[in-house]
């Protein structure tokens, strides 16, 4: 079997773990499989890479941010080829360009385009196991791109499609993808199986298991895709087309706290205004996520839309900026706003979902601000300091009273 795995940085956060995670590798190895490996920056690395950044220019160019966060996913790999090199197994490391992991040129959130994999291939026929960068790319200047954080999945999985692999697993510090982040929701359960859509609503509404891209992909090249723990033999959660043996109802609460809330009032009551105020913002790649637009009064609206807090200072500029032709009167923002997220294939076919929902945030005094849905999932916008009660008391609805979705 050709199997690509890939691990978390808090898989390989110490040498202990290193070694752990090479004691894997090489069992998989010796059962004759072909090993791909993907890893992420140990630890904390990519975090405190940041922070150096911004002790010395809190603006840095994301081209040159790019280059220094690429710098954790190297240690990792030679670090891991080191430890099977120690065990006495061949290996080799590799990087984005080593691999030909190629990249659009947005910085710090590039997409992967294309990878050439004969030196992989090579590696693989001369029975070394391969250990490669995870969240690096090269653009069409051979300048260095990551894909954004958590991007390690994403390579890993683009690695699995274009390398035609068996499996690829996502190792990580929980043994699988379970209904609410059980930090945050006690009763949260452990899933054996998810469909592509749901994790795909699940990993974009900011539940950190799986980077939402790497489900994407796994999606579009029906990679067969399994969630498990570095720390034991658990079997962890399939991610597949069609996850048929939990009928529930909602498959998951998801809470995003890296939301911010801007309003802008007193906008032209006329055509144009809302595509003005978007594709200004798609201009500089910010993405909008909630939007609620007020019946006009007079001849002016309001309309509210939240992103991510690390594109706010931006969007206010951008705002600023544009104030004459955009012609609204005030912004007014809220910085301490988060998003409750439920996710099930089986809203699609059920009605009443949205009554309980209400039910159970009214019942919980807590106030919803702003809501949008889709065919299987809704989201609410709550206060930031409601927003763990709000997971709790849905999921609680939702969840642990085992409501199934009819067959
Ligand atoms: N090291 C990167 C991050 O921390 C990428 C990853 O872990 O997947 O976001
Ligand atoms: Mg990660």
């Amino acid at each position: 079997m050709l199997i690509v795995k890939k691990f978390g940085g808090s898989s390989v956060a110490d040498a202990e773990c290193i070694r752990r995670v090479a004691n894997t590798i090489v069992k998989s190895y010796k059962e004759g499989n072909k090993v791909v490996v993907v890893l992420s920056a140990q630890g904390d690395t990519t975090d405190e890479l940041i922070e150096k950044a911004n002790e010395i220019n809190p603006n840095a160019s994301k081209r040159e941010m790019d280059m220094l966060l690429a710098t954790g996913e190297q240690q990792s790999v030679a670090l891991m080829a080191m430890a099977i090199e120690a065990m006495g197994y061949p290996v080799v490391s590799l990087n984005a360009f080593q691999c030909n992991i190629y990249s659009t040129s947005t910085h710090s959130n590039a997409r992967i385009k294309n990878i050439s994999v004969e030196r992989i291939e090579n590696e693989l026929d001369n029975k070394n196991i391969v250990i490669i960068t995870g969240f690096q790319g090269i653009n069409r200047n051979l300048d260095v791109t990551t894909l954004g954080r958590g991007g390690s999945d994403t390579s890993a999985v683009a690695l699995a499609a274009k390398l035609g692999a068996d499996v690829c697993e996502i190792y990580t510090d929980v043994d699988g993808v379970y209904t609410c982040d059980p930090r945050i929701v006690k009763g949260a359960v452990k899933l054996n199986e998810i469909s592509y859509d749901e994790m795909l609503e699940l990993a974009t509404l900011g539940a950190k298991v799986l980077h939402n891209r790497s489900v994407e992909l796994a999606k579009k090249y029906n990679v067969n895709l399994v969630v498990r723990s570095s720390m034991s033999d658990a079997e962890g959660t399939v991610v597949k087309e069609e996850a048929k043996v939990e009928k529930m109802l909602v498959s998951g609460v998801a809470v995003d706290k890296n939301v911010a809330r801007i309003a802008l009032i007193g906008l032209k009551d006329e055509p144009g205004t809302a595509f003005k105020l978007f594709s200004l913002l798609s201009k500089k790649k910010i993405s909008v996520d909630l939007i609620i637009q007020s019946i006009g009064r007079s001849d002016t609206k309001d309309i509210s839309f939240t992103v991510t807090r690390d594109d706010f200072k931006e969007t206010i500029a951008i705002l600023e900026e544009n104030k004459d032709s955009l012609g609204y009167s005030e912004v007014k923002t809220n910085t301490e706003v988060a998003k409750v997220s439920v996710v099930g294939a089986g809203m699609a076919t059920n009605s009443g979902v949205a009554a309980m929902l209400f039910e159970a945030t009214f019942d919980a005094h807590i106030n919803v601000r702003m809501i949008s849905t889709s065919e299987i999932k809704i989201s609410l916008l709550v206060d930031e300091k409601d927003a763990d009660r709000a997971a709790e008391v849905i999921h609680d609805k939702f969840i642990n009273t085992g409501i199934k979705a009819r067959e």
